[in-house]
C-alpha cells in the first residue's frame, strides 16, 4: 500500500482483520465508500470485527457472495507509514499480520459513539470573594488558553480541590460544558527555558537537537551513569522535535517511574503528556488512542506497547534504561520494543534516543560499529560523586547460619543510619525462601503444573509459583510424607531479610519494595515515594529498584549475593549481572551525600566481579564483544529459539527431533539447528516444554529459512510452537 487508494461503494476490497488468519478477506465497500486505511466493521460468521482496508479485493470467488463492510470506524486512517511498519514488524517476528493489527487496535471501545464528559473554562463573571485558592483555579484556566479541561486536571493544575472548582462554577466564573470525552491533551510549551545545562550536557543535548531537527531517521545511543543528566538531555530532544510540530514517544521500562518523569515533563514544558500503560483506565487509552491518532497529543509516555499507537507524525522516540529487559514481550507476539523502536523510526523519520548507564551488548556494539551515534555523560551531574565500590568476601566472614548479612554490612548500614541516611540492601529474590524443604523426607515442596518451586510468601501466608501463579495456602503437613511441623525454609528471599534486618536494627524503619507485595501500581509508587522522602531508614528490594528511581537520601547500596545471577549458563549471565549490579549500586549517592556499594561475593576475582568493582566498563564490554564474536553469538550471530509444548512429552519430543531432521532450509543458508532438549523449564500449567536453537550468521535471510522449515509440520494434538526471534530468556 503505497498511497491511499479510493474504492466506490460496492468495489471489492481487502481487509485485514484482527482474526487469527493469514490473509486479508474481500468484502464491499459501504454507501459512501473507503480508502485504504480506513478503519471498518466487518461482518465474519455471526460476529462483527474490526479491520483495517487493506488494498483492493483478489476475488476468485462467487461475488454474489460478498458481504458488505459494516461502516467505516470515525478514526484517521491507518497512515501507509504504520502499515509498512506493522508488516515489517510481522515479517521479523514471523507473526501473523493479524497479530500485528490486533497490538494496533488495542484500545477499548474505538468504535462506540463519543461519550460526553464534563469539561471546564473560564466563565463570564468574577467571583465574589477572591481566595487564594480560587484566584490559583482562575490563573490555571488562563494558562490552558481557553481549552477546556477536566476536573481532575484543572484541580492538579491548581492544586485545589473539587468543590472549590463548584464553587466558582455555581457563581459563574466557571463555565461547565458538556464535551465529547475523548479530548486533546493539553499543548506542551517546548519554549519554556530547560535547566541550565552542565557543559557536557550542553554538547550532548546540541548535538541530540541537530539529530531530531536534521528530520531523517538515526539513533543516538545515549550513555551516562545513572544521575548524570541523561533525562534532562533528552528533555532537550523532546523539545526539539515539539518545536518542529512532531510527535514524541517516551519509552520507560517500569510503570512506577512515569510518575517522576510525567512531573519533569510538566515542569519543562508547563502540562503532563498522555500516558500508555497498564495503570492508565480504559477511558483514558481511549482518549490516548484517538488523540495521538489525530495529532492532539504530541507527547506520549508509556510502555513497549505503545509503539503500536497510530502516530500521525513521529519525530522522536527515546527508549529510557534500553538495556532493561521489559522491553522484551516474552508472551503472545514476541518482539523487542527497542528493535522495533528502530524500525519504526526508519520507517517514519524519526530520531532514536536509546538511554542506559549500561547498554546492552547489542546497542554498544552498533555504536562502535557506527551504525549509532554515542554520546557519553562521563560524570554525576553537580557535586553527586559515583559510589565507591566494595567487595565483601564472604569466605572470611562468619555468619550465625539462616543469616545473610555479614558482620562488614552491618557495620556499614549502622553508620549510615547514624548519619540519618539510608541503605539499600539488594536481593534479586522474591518471596520469603526460595525452596520449602521437608526436613522428614527430604522433598523440596514444587508446583504440581511446572517443573518449578513453589516459594515460600510469607507476608501472604501462601507458597507461590514463579512460573505460572499457581497459588496455595502454606501447608502445616509435607504434602508428600504429611509430617507435619518439618518443612523447613531454605535461603533467603526478600522478605526473609526484611525480617533479618528487622532484628538486627529495632530501631530502624524497614521498608520492602517488590512488586508483589503491592496490589497496584499506584500503592507501589506511593511507597517510592515515601521513601524517597525519608520515610525508611532501610529499603530491602528485588529488582524493582534498579529501574531509575531516586532517592536523595541513600547512600549505601549492600547487594546480597552477588554470585547469584553468574550461576545460570544463560548467554547473557555477565552482561546481565553487570548491568544489575552497576544499576542497583549507582542508586547510592544520587545527591550530595557520597555513596559506597557493597557487593557480597564468595568470589570476589570473578572476571564480571573485577569488572563491576573497577568499573572499568569498556574493558567488560570489549571482553564480553570479543567472547561472543569468537562463538558467533549475538550480537555478532544471530539466534532463534523454538518451543515447542503440549501436554504428551513423547509427543512434543518427536515433533522436535523430525524438525531436527528435516533442516533442510535452514541448512541452505549455513545455519545450524541444536536440540531438542527439554526447556530448563521442562513443563510449565502441564504442558512439556521442549527447545530448540537456531544459530546462524547476521546477514542470511533467517525468517524466510524459519517460515519455510517450520512450514513442513503439522500441529496435531494439542501441540505449539512459537518462534523467538533473537531470544533473550532461554527458559
Ligand atoms: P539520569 O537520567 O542520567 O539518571 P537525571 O537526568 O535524572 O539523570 O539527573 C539526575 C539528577 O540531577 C536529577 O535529580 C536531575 O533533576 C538533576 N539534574 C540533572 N541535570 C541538571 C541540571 N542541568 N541542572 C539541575 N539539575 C540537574
Ligand atoms: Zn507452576
Amino acid at each position: 500500500m503505497q498511497h491511499a487508494e479510493e474504492f466506490l461503494e460496492d468495489d471489492l476490497v481487502a481487509v485485514l482483520t484482527t482474526q487469527p488468519l493469514d490473509r486479508c478477506l474481500d468484502y464491499r465497500a459501504p454507501e459512501g465508500g473507503c480508502r485504504t486505511g480506513d478503519l471498518v466493521e466487518v461482518p465474519l460468521g455471526p460476529r462483527k470485527v474490526p479491520g483495517v482496508v487493506w488494498g483492493p479485493g483478489l476475488g476468485g470467488f462467487d461475488l454474489s457472495k460478498a458481504r458488505r463492510i459494516g461502516r467505516r470506524i470515525d478514526v484517521p486512517a491507518m497512515t501507509p507509514s504504520m502499515v509498512q511498519f506493522l508488516t515489517r514488524a510481522a515479517d521479523y517476528t514471523l507473526t501473523p499480520l493479524s497479530s500485528m493489527l490486533r497490538l494496533a487496535l488495542r484500545a477499548p471501545g474505538l468504535g462506540d459513539p463519543p461519550s460526553m464528559s464534563r469539561l471546564y473554562r473560564r466563565g463570564l463573571t468574577e467571583p465574589s470573594r477572591m481566595t487564594d485558592a480560587r484566584s490559583r483555579v482562575l490563573d490555571a484556566l488562563d494558562a490552558f488558553d481557553g481549552v477546556a479541561v477536566t476536573l481532575k486536571e484543572l484541580s492538579d493544575a491548581a492544586g485545589v480541590s473539587g468543590p472549590v472548582i463548584k464553587g466558582l462554577v455555581n457563581q459563574g466564573a466557571v463555565d461547565e460544558i458538556e464535551a465529547p470525552r475523548d479530548t486533546p491533551f493539553p499543548a506542551l510549551d517546548p519554549s519554556l527555558p530547560g535547566l541550565p545545562l552542565a557543559e557536557d550536557q550542553i554538547a550532548a543535548a546540541e548535538a541530540l537537537r541537530r539529530a531530531v531537527t536534521a528530520g531523517t531517521y538515526g539513533t543516538t545511543l545515549l550513555q551516562g551513569v545513572t544521575g548524570s543528566g541523561k533525562t534532562e538531555v533528552y528533555m532537550e530532544a523532546v523539545a526539539a522535535a515539539l518545536a518542529a510540530g512532531r510527535q514524541v514517544l517516551v519509552l520507560l521500562p517500569e510503570i512506577a517511574l512515569t510518575g517522576e518523569f510525567l512531573k519533569r515533563v510538566e515542569a519543562r514544558f508547563g502540562a503532563r503528556p498522555a500516558e500508555w500503560h497498564s495503570g492508565v483506565t480504559m477511558t483514558e487509552r481511549r482518549r490516548c488512542w484517538k488523540m495521538v491518532g489525530r495529532g492532539e497529543a504530541s507527547l506520549v509516555v508509556g510502555a513497549r506497547s505503545a509503539l503500536f499507537l497510530p502516530f500521525q507524525d513521529l519525530g522522536l522516540i527515546v527508549v529510557d534504561e534500553e538495556h532493561d529487559t521489559s522491553y522484551k514481550q516474552e508472551d503472545g507476539v514476541l518482539y523487542n520494543a527497542r528493535d522495533m523502536a528502530v524500525l519504526r523510526a526508519s520507517i517514519c523519520g524519526a530520531h532514536v534516543v536509546l538511554a542506559s548507564a549500561t547498554p546492552s551488548l547489542e546497542s554498544w556494539a552498533n555504536a562502535e560499529a557506527g551504525k549509532y551515534t554515542r554520546l557519553i555523560l562521563r560524570s554525576r551531574f553537580g557535586t553527586a560523586n559515583l559510589p565507591q565500590m566494595g567487595a565483601i568476601d564472604m569466605r572470611a566472614e562468619t555468619l550465625p547460619s539462616m543469616t545473610w548479612l555479614s558482620p562488614t554490612l552491618r557495620r556499614a548500614v549502622s553508620d549510615r543510619m547514624q548519619r540519618g541516611e539510608q541503605a539499600l540492601l539488594f536481593i534479586n529474590r522474591r518471596g520469603y525462601a526460595p525452596v520449602t524443604l521437608c526436613r522428614a523426607c527430604g522433598e523440596q515442596i514444587g508446583c504440581t503444573q511446572c517443573d518449578a518451586r513453589m516459594v515460600e510468601h510469607r507476608f501472604q501466608k501462601r507458597l507461590v509459583c514463579h512460573q505460572c501463579g499457581e497459588s496455595c495456602p502454606m501447608p502445616e503437613a509435607c504434602p508428600s510424607c504429611q509430617v507435619a511441623g518439618k518443612l523447613a525454609a531454605v535461603g533467603p528471599g526478600v522478605e526473609r531479610l526484611a525480617e533479618e534486618a528487622a532484628a538486627a536494627f529495632p530501631e530502624a524503619r524497614v521498608a520492602v519494595l517488590s512488586s508483589d507485595l503491592y496490589g497496584s501500581s499506584r500503592a507501589l509508587k506511593e511507597q517510592i515515594e515515601a521513601i524517597a522522602a525519608g520515610g525508611a531508614d532501610i529499603i530491602i528490594g528485588t529488582q524493582l529498584v534498579a529501574k531509575g528511581h531516586n532517592f536523595p537520601l541513600l547512600t549505601l547500596v549492600g547487594v546480597i549475593d552477588a554470585d547469584l545471577g553468574l550461576q545460570g549458563a544463560d548467554l547473557r549471565a555477565a552482561e546481565r549481572t553487570f548491568q544489575l549490579m552497576r544499576q542497583v549500586a549507582g542508586r547510592a549517592g544520587r545527591a550530595e551525600r557520597p555513596g559506597q556499594a557493597l557487593l557480597q561475593t564468595f568470589q570476589p576475582e570473578h572476571g564480571v566481579i573485577r569488572a563491576i568493582l573497577s568499573g572499568e566498563e569498556e574493558d567488560f564490554w570489549r571482553a564480553e564483544a570479543a567472547e561472543r564474536q569468537a562463538l558467533g553469538m549475538p550480537p555478532y550471530g544471530r539466534l532463534a529459539g523454538v518451543i515447542l509444548s503440549g501436554p504428551d512429552v513423547a509427543q512434543v519430543f518427536d515433533l522436535g527431533n523430525a524438525m531436527a531432521q528435516q533442516a533442510g532450509p535452514l541448512r541452505a543458508i549455513g545455519a545450524e539447528v541444536y536440540g531438542p532438549a527439554p526447556a530448563p523449564i521442562a513443563r510449565v500449567r502441564g504442558r512439556h516444554r521442549v527447545r530448540l536453537l537456531v544459530k546462524a550468521a547476521r546477514t542470511v535471510p533467517l525468517q524466510a529459512a524459519l517460515a519455510q522449515w517450520a512450514g513442513q509440520f503439522k500441529l496435531t494434538g494439542g501441540v505449539r510452537m512459537s518462534i523467538d526471534i533473537d531470544p533473550q530468556s532461554f527458559l
